[in-house]
């Protein structure tokens, strides 16, 4: 499988292969810009993929024939939608993954500890969630992701071991603060697009058609249609035969330090 290591020695390749090939029997100048957008565009494609392995292996789904499924929720919590999720759950005795943002958790300490007293896994996904933070150094990095392992363990007394790239998004920083941090990168097989799609039969027609063994399927706190979908969903993967298990549990993961 190409990965950056393997991608970066065939290019050189590529590369030194035109240049010798120009000097023997000249190669166009359009090649080399072949070569480049090529380049640009499988590491972009590197980037933007969680489930690329590009950078650093992601886990992204089981390996399993059992009819089992994950769900996470991303970027809580937060004040009201945190809390109607955390209803339904409970409501259909299901077990979720909550990849929250430190910052958050601070600010709603009180919903932050219902999400681990009613039994969800909690997982980091940074302290500031920044705009820009795919831009930062491997040093800012770790910084961020330990400051949500401190606010986490300040209120619960864990600290989180799974960590969600924010925007799915991986480079050689992240891998270098990811490994330094002895982090578990953790991505989904399932993006609902759940901030993007506003129409609530278009989100569930989406969702249900990727149910399937092993599947982790990705939500977000902030979405109002994900709160609106969740109560007939759940009842969808279970009138399938589908069991809804927590996501530490089903990929076999160590959730906290
Ligand atoms: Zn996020």
């Amino acid at each position: 499988m190409l990965n950056f290591r393997s991608m970066n020695i065939l290019f050189i390749s590529l590369l030194l292969l035109s240049m010798v090939g120009e000097i023997t029997y000249g190669v166009p100048f359009y090649v080399y810009i072949i070569l480049a957008v090529v380049y640009s565009l499988l590491l972009f494609y590197g980037c933007y993929y969680v489930g690329s392995n590009f950078f650093i292996p992601v886990i992204c789904s089981a390996k399993t024939d059992r009819k089992v499924v994950a769900l996470s929720f991303d970027d809580g919590p937060i004040a009201g939608n945190t809390l109607q999720i955390l209803q339904t759950l409970k409501d259909n005795n299901a077990e979720a993954a909550f990849f929250c943002i430190g910052s958050r958790i601070t600010q709603n300490k009180a919903i932050f500890n219902q999400i681990h007293y009613e039994g969800h896994l909690i997982g980091n996904h940074t302290f500031s969630h920044h705009f820009w933070f795919d831009m930062f150094s491997a040093k800012r990095m770790l910084a961020d992701m330990r400051m949500m392992d401190k606010a986490m363990n300040s209120i619960i007394g864990k600290t989180p071991k799974l960590f969600r790239p924010p925007y799915g998004v991986t480079n050689p920083n992240l891998k270098k603060a990811i490994i330094e941090g002895n982090y578990i990168p953790v991505g989904w097989s399932m993006r609902s697009m759940d901030t993007v799609i506003k129409d609530e039969k278009k989100l569930f027609n989406k969702v249900i058609s990727k149910i399937k063994p092993g599947a982790v399927f990705l939500f977000h706190d902030t979405s109002n249609t994900t709160v609106a979908i969740l109560p007939a969903l759940i009842k969808h993967i279970h009138e399938n035969g589908y069991e809804i298990i927590r996501l530490d549990k089903m990929l076999n993961l160590q959730a906290y330090a």
